[in-house]
Order: C-alpha cells, then structure tokens, then sequence
C-alpha cells in the first residue's frame, strides 16, 4: 500500500518505515499536515494516511476530517503519545478509522495495515459495483453523470470539453438473426474499444455509449470519433452464419459555459439522432454550441440542422 505519513518529527517516519518499508509497502513522508492533505488529494496511488495529532499548519483532527472529505476509499489512522479515552474517541469523531499509540509497536502498526487492506478492498468492491456497468465494465449511467458533472466543475473559463455519444447500429437485428448472447459479445467488443480513449467513458443504457474528453474541443472529438467509427465498422464477430459486422452512430457537442451536463448530452443526442436519421454509420456534431459563429455568419449553420 502507499501510505502517507504526517509527523513533525523525522525521527518518527523512519521508526515508521523500518516497520512498514520491509513489507513492500510504500511511503510518503510529510512534517506539514497542509502538504499532506495536498498530496492525499492529488494522488490516487494513496491507500492510507497516518497522522499525529501534533501537527500543522492542521492539527492531526482536522487533516483526518479533510481527508475524510477526499471522494476516494481512504484509510485514517490518527496517532498520539496521549493515549486516553477522550483522543480516542475525538479521533474517530474526526472521522479516523482507527487510532494508534506513538511510536507505535511494529505489531500494532502491521495489524492496523491489515484491516485497512481489509476495509479498502471491501468499499473498493462496493464502489465497483455501485459505479461499473457489470456487462461492459464502463461506467453506468449515474457514475458516468457524477463524474461528467465533476469535470465540468474543473473546467476554467479557457479549458474546453467535448461530448460524443454514440449508439449500435440496427442492434436489435443484430439480436434478433445471432442471439442475445452474442449480441452482449457485441457489446462488449464495442465496450472495450471504447473504454481505450482517454475521458470519461461509459454506457448509459442498452447498446448506447457517451465518452467525455476533457480537453477536447468540438473538431478533436469529431476526430476521435470518426476513428472509433472506422474501428467499429471493421471488426468483425463470429456469428451463426460465420463472420459479421456492425456500425455505430455518433453524435458530438462542444461544453458551452455555463450549461448543465444534461444539456450537454442532449445536444449529443440530438446530432446522434440525425446520424441515425441520415443514413447511420456516422459522425454528427452538434454545432449549435458555437451560436455566436452562426449569428456573424448566416451560412454557417447547424450540421445537426442541415441534414435533418
Ligand atoms: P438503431 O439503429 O435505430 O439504433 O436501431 P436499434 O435496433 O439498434 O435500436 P432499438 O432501440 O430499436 O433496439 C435496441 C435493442 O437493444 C433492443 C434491446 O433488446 C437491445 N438490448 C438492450 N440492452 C441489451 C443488452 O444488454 N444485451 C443485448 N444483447 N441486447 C440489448
Ligand atoms: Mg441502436
Ligand atoms: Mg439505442
């Protein structure tokens, strides 16, 4: 595990990691609970934050309670030399997970390192299964908003974000004529490819996807798009009748600042619909989120609304 520990002496990290370090596990090493805090926030790889109460510029209580705050499984220890009744109870009111005495014993320090193991494996499990389409692996439809909103939130006035969704082509056919196993095989396969583009990817409901690409204005995600289409209507999957294919189609929108992650979406739908209305196997952006381009130049319109 990659543990972070927060004490003012230094002392007391080596103590700390001639116990921790032999047994593989990682560690990080802070005097400032603030940097440590910052540190916790910005690195994923942070399994378990050990702190003393006798820190700063956030005393051990406080940097247990921010971290508790972090939307990740974390584990807390807190740890004193005052060992009594009421720290022990004001650290897990602070939100700790368990508390230990400073410096701790080897044995303890390693039992609390267990049931962290423990508990960290049975949230990540359960946040596995609150947050991942079981079929396809992606993100399910509410884990996929929760972090689309989470991205738009980051996005600065300058940064930009793009949508694409997109949707199998036909599949109910495709169903009907090899099955619905391997339709899901179908699935799957789209699922995978899918899931190698850098954003937010997930599957918001039968044979139908979103990816979001931080980063991404709207001709980029147009791009991206296109070369999953050309991706998609090359594979091939073994069918009743020997090999077969499928297409998808797929819509594309720019964020505009200021609206909502379902507006963002819907513009996606919209031009995924008029794909699919203009003949499918294709890529539609929406490119109403430049209404300002349209409003100086009249011939500049919708593509959405030119080929519906
Ligand atoms: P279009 O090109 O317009 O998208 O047509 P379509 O046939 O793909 O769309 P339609 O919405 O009519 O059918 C979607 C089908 O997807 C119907 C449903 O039974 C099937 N489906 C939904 N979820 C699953 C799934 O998890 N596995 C399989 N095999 N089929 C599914
Ligand atoms: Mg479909
Ligand atoms: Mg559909």
């Amino acid at each position: 595990m990659h543990i972070v520990v927060v004490d003012p002496s230094k002392v007391v990290h080596r103590v700390i990691a001639s116990v921790l370090e032999p047994r593989g596990h990682y560690m990080s090493c802070f005097t400032d609970s603030q940097e440590a805090l910052d540190f916790t926030d910005g690195d994923e790889s942070v399994d378990v934050v050990v702190t003393s109460l006798e820190v700063s510029p956030l005393p051990g209580m406080e940097l247990a309670w921010r971290v508790r705050t972090i939307a990740r499984p974390l584990y807390v220890i807190v740890m004193s030399s005052q060992a009594n009744a009421q720290s022990l109870a004001e650290a897990l009111d602070s939100g700790a997970d368990d508390y230990i005495e400073k410096p701790p014993s080897p044995q303890a320090l390693m039992a609390r390192m267990r049931a962290a193991e423990r508990l960290l494996a049975a949230q990540r499990k359960l946040l596995e299964l609150a947050e991942r389409d079981p079929l396809s692996g992606l993100f399910n439809r509410r884990a996929f908003f929760s972090r689309l909103d989470e991205a738009i939130e980051l996005t600065s006035s300058s940064d930009v974000l793009s949508a694409i969704m997109f949707d199998i082509d036909h599949f109910k056919l495709i169903n009907d004529s090899q099955g619905h196993d391997v339709g899901d095989e179908v699935i799957q396969a789209v699922a995978m490819n899918a899931a190698s583009v850098a954003g937010i990817v997930g599957r918001l409901g039968g044979e139908e996807f979103a990816i979001v690409v931080p980063g991404a204005d709207r001709s980029t995600a147009k791009d991206l798009a296109e070369g999953l289409r050309q991706q998609f209507e090359s594979m091939r999957y073994p069918g009743s009748d020997g090999l077969f294919g499928a297409t998808c189609s797929f819509g594309v929108s720019e964020y505009v600042r200021g609206e909502t992650s379902g507006e963002l979406l819907k513009r996606a739908d919209v031009a995924l619909y008029v794909a699919k209305r203009s003949g499918r196997n294709r890529v539609v952006a929406d490119v109403d989120s430049k209404a300002d381009v349209s409003a100086h130049n009249p011939t500049v319109r919708s593509e959405a609304r030119v080929t519906a």
